[in-house]
């Protein structure tokens, strides 16, 4: 008799939005062993399974999902970590939407297979479970690798390269290790414990860690280079854009990774146990539509801002973010403003920002990213309140690196110019990968960058 399959995913329990809209604890609780294993059983275990193909790091995703049925949970988690080492963090912020889950062949006719949900139940179970698996690392063989940047295509590269036995060292600037995880994404998201635990996975393969170094000032990669034999560049796209609009310099308005920096890395929701300055705004203006304009918006919110608006020039369609997260944040009570555009900013006397002035938009023809583009209504500017702004447009990488080496090739925006399938640099000896070299992307692209660049790396060194 053929399988009678539930139609839709099950869903995932959550606090409740009027909860969780006065605390930065998770959002998102996880599947209990049983959802888990019930989910698992909707897998139609495909004889040629596409959503393998539709990871980027290409998962084992139908025997992980395969060994949930059978609630060998060790198994389980064994086998995402031959391809994965930063599973609780994939699980819970990867666009899977967009990748496994959408070639999965149950989403043809249904729900596709919750499968970054399994991802984090497996990850989560063996945290709670007290022991994380340490895979085989083969001996030294006397060759070091630096690694700048301790995000997701750092890490990554860290991780694979100590595995096949090489004394790698991270350099990050920042004072913690995780990039973008610890200092942008919020702890409602994605609980920095998480982080930390990860990182610990990858030092406890023997990779060593220097915080509170910049690559470019603390020393140049030309001279670190003397020190290694080949390095790794994953510094990601932290330098943010504004919109280049009058009244920018006022106070009150920040970029998106200021905002956000401050409240998750130097702790400023928990004022006043940290004394991080940081606005609490009564009305608060988000621009953008991506993950980041929703994270800062949710975040303004359990700041204590009465009301918070995302302002966004294109329609619901258009919008980058993930739906899941757009999804949460109007059920938190963020107001969403389409179709408009702000063209300048208003302060008082004393340089705090008041008003904002905007634009009414509509959408005319696609453009070169194949939305529709969005076209000014000719005399519908009108103002809105606000003594907040948080600029998430997009960021571009750092030219600290660029700028300090000689020979290592840009591109036009900034970003470190390298192989697609190599990671290999303008120099002989430097690869690079993630943010860096595509500009602000995902957490699973950077891995996957990691990873190739690991591979091409062993290739070279070990002739
Ligand atoms: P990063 O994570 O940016 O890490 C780079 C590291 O290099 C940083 O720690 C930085 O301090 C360090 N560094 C920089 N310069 C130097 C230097 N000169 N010397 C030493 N260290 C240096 N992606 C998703 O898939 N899903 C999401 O839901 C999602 N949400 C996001 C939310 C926010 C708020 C933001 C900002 C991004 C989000 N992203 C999301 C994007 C994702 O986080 C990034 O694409 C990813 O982190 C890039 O990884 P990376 O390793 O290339 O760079």
């Amino acid at each position: 008799m053929a399988k009678r399959i539930d139609p839709k995913k099950r869903s995932m329990p959550k606090q409740e939005p009027f909860e969780r809209v006065r605390n930065f604890d998770e959002v998102a609780l996880g599947y209990t062993p049983e959802l888990a294993q019930e989910e698992a059983s909707r897998c139609l275990g495909c004889k040629k399974p596409h959503c393998v193909e539709g990871c980027p790091v290409g998962i084992d995703i139908p025997r992980f999902v395969q060994h949930i049925i059978e609630r060998d949970f060790n198994a389980g988690i064994r086998k995402i970590k031959e391809r994965n080492a930063l599973p609780a963090v994939c699980g819970r912020v990867c666009p899977q939407e967009e990748q496994c889950e959408k070639v999965c062949v149950l989403g043809k006719k249904h729900e596709p297979v919750a499968i970054g949900r399994l991802e984090r139940f497996l990850a989560d179970w063996e945290a709670a479970s007290g022991g994380i698996e340490k895979p085989n690392i083969a001996p030294p063989n006397g060759r070091k690798v630096a690694v700048v940047g301790s995000g997701p295509a750092g890490i990554t590269v860290a991780s694979d390269l100590a595995l096949l036995g090489y004394e790698v060292t991270i350099f990050e600037a920042l004072h913690e290790a995780g990039g973008v995880l610890t200092y942008g994404i919020p702890e409602f998201r994605l609980p920095k414990a998480i982080v930390r635990r990860e990182v610990e996975y990858v030092k406890s393969l023997g990779v060593k860690l220097h915080l509170d170094y910049v690559v470019g000032k603390t020393k140049t990669v030309d001279l670190l280079l003397g020190e290694f034999d080949a390095m790794f560049i994953g510094a990601g796209a932290g330098l943010p854009w504004f919109m280049e609009i009058p009244g920018e310099n006022l106070n009150g308005v920040y970029s998106a990774n200021e905002y956000l920096t401050r409240c998750n890395l130097m702790k400023g929701f928990r004022f006043p146990a940290y004394d991080t300055p940081l606005k609490r705004a009564t009305r608060a203006a988000v621009f953008g539509g991506g993950n980041v304009a929703m994270d800062s918006a949710r975040t303004a919110l359990r700041l204590g801002a009465d009301e918070v608006h995302i302002v966004y020039r294109r329609s619901r369609d258009e919008m980058p973010a993930r739906l899941e997260e757009v999804e949460n944040a109007e059920e938190e009570g963020v107001i969403f403003d389409y179709l408009t555009l702000p063209i300048r900013l208003l302060g008082n006397e004393q340089g705090w920002l008041t008003e904002i002035e905007c634009l009414r938009m509509e959408l005319g023809e696609p453009d070169d990213s194949g939305r529709r583009r969005p076209v000014p209504i000719q005399g519908s500017e009108f103002r809105m309140r606000a003594d907040a702004v948080v600029c998430a447009i997009g960021n571009s990488p750092n030219p600290l690196i660029p700028m300090t080496t000689p020979g290592l090739s840009v591109g036009k925006k900034g970003n470190i110019v390298a192989s697609e399938e190599t990671g290999q640099t303008s120099r002989e000896r430097i690869w690079a990968g993630g943010d860096v070299v595509t500009g602000a992307a995902t957490v699973i692209s950077a891995m996957g960058a990691g990873r190739k660049a690991a591979s091409a790396i062993h290739h070279a060194l070990s002739g």
